[in-house]
């Protein structure tokens, strides 16, 4: 297979103990039968757990750790954050999911692309590291047998295509982020039947349209005169934070660092604040942010999501959930620095905790978003509403 990762990939590293926001726990964390029986053969705590803490889950057909009611962490994670068959039996003998956690690979025909899922709060902070734009390298396998691989279909080759030409257009900085983001939805909403129908040459025929720069900069005008509301932007916003908050909410955890009672102290200003207030705190915090960074998480998140294979999940909903990742994520750090300092530590595990609840094939989000979608107030239209409130 060929090869595509980022520059950092290599670069990961688990920082353990040290993480404020520990992936052993807070959601489901599945566990292969191999691994399960090699447990259960060992006795001790580490037995226990294997017999009385894994159960099989006929609706996902896998076994699932039972996490404890207490706090919702893995039992097997110990006071100081540390994982007890690490200790005890060292990495090598760790189930699949916590082995590989947050790296990814993701296929594309015929390529195994590479992410570290930004769920991580490192991973979040390997990609805010970057300076200027982000970029993919990608490795030729000379070996590549083709006949080894799935016939490229029209699903993959279209998707493949959109990837790509929204992924350019991402990164065209000459224009606002809040427009490059609606800019997508627009153009992906705009094609859905055709890409629904698997009609390459029509799509082919609408990218070329939309992405010719008379075309897009005549509606980049039309949109920055028109005249807005702003407060009334702030409102959807936090109607847009509010309309996931029982879904954010319900993954709660007790993790060492309290980054789960920061979160709902956040929901709750949302629900609270004046525009006023908020528009202040974001005012000072978009001075000091650079707008390179989230136009790399963006391009990185969709990248990874595009075509994720989870259940209903289309081009759109992935393209609408990367976009409020990004939304979700400023709005909550511009509601931080209200009443704190909104430092890099803060923006990492922020950024890490909305991206697990938006893209971790969490069905729930998906639902929500269906339900927006269907009512009209989930749209690339509304998206200008929300996007360019930041300026
Ligand atoms: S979230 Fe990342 S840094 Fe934190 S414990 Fe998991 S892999 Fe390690």
């Amino acid at each position: 297979m060929n090869l595509l990762k980022t520059t950092f990939y290599d670069e990961f590293a688990c920082i353990g103990a040290e993480c404020p926001l520990t992936c052993c726990g807070g959601w489901m964390i599945a566990m292969e039968e191999k691994t399960l029986k090699d447990y259960r053969m060992m006795g001790g705590e580490i037995g226990r757990f294997a017999r009385k803490g894994v159960t099989y889950n006929s609706d996902l057909q896998s076994y699932i750790v039972r996490l404890r009611d207490t706090d919702g962490m893995c039992p097997m994670l110990n006071e100081d954050q540390l994982c007890e068959i690490v200790l005890n039996k060292g990495n090598k003998k760790l189930c699949r999911t916590c082995a590989i956690f947050p790296r990814e690979t993701v296929r594309s025909y015929d390529t195994d692309e590479k992410y570290i899922f930004l769920g991580c709060p490192k991973a979040a902070h390997l990609l805010f590291e970057v300076s200027g734009k982000i970029t993919f390298m990608f490795e030729r396998d000379p070996d590549l047998d083709m006949e080894d691989i799935p016939i490229y279909n029209h699903v993959m080759k279209i998707n493949l295509t959109v990837r790509g030409e929204i992924t350019d257009f991402i990164q065209k900085s000459e224009l606002p982020l809040w427009f490059r983001e609606f800019y997508g939805a627009y153009t992906i909403e705009k094609m859905s039947s055709q890409i629904a129908e698997q009609d390459f040459e029509a799509v082919g025929e609408k990218l070329e349209h939309f992405f010719k720069p008379s075309f897009y900069q005549a509606m980049y005008q039309g949109i920055k005169n028109t005249k807005v509301n702003r407060e009334q932007q702030f409102q959807s916003l936090c109607g847009t934070v509010n309309a996931y908050e029982k879904i954010i909410l319900g993954s709660m955890f007790s993790d060492k660092s309290g980054t789960s009672d920061k979160i709902l102290q956040l929901l709750h200003l949302n629900r609270t604040c004046t525009f006023d207030e908020w528009n202040h705190a974001r005012e000072e915090w978009t001075a000091q942010e650079n707008e390179q960074q989230w136009e790399n998480m963006l391009v990185y998140n969709w990248m990874r999501s595009a075509f994720t294979p989870q259940k209903n999940r289309k081009l759109l909903k992935n393209y609408l959930a990367c976009v409020l990742c990004n939304l979700v994520a400023a709005h909550l750090l511009i509601l931080y620095s209200m009443k704190h300092e909104a430092d890099a530590e803060i923006r990492n595990v922020i950024v890490a905790f909305v991206v697990r609840r938006f893209l971790h094939g969490n069905e729930e989000i998906m639902k929500i978003m269906q339900l927006g979608m269907d009512e009209g107030v989930l749209s690339p239209a509304f998206l200008i509403c929300l996007c360019n409130l930041w300026g």
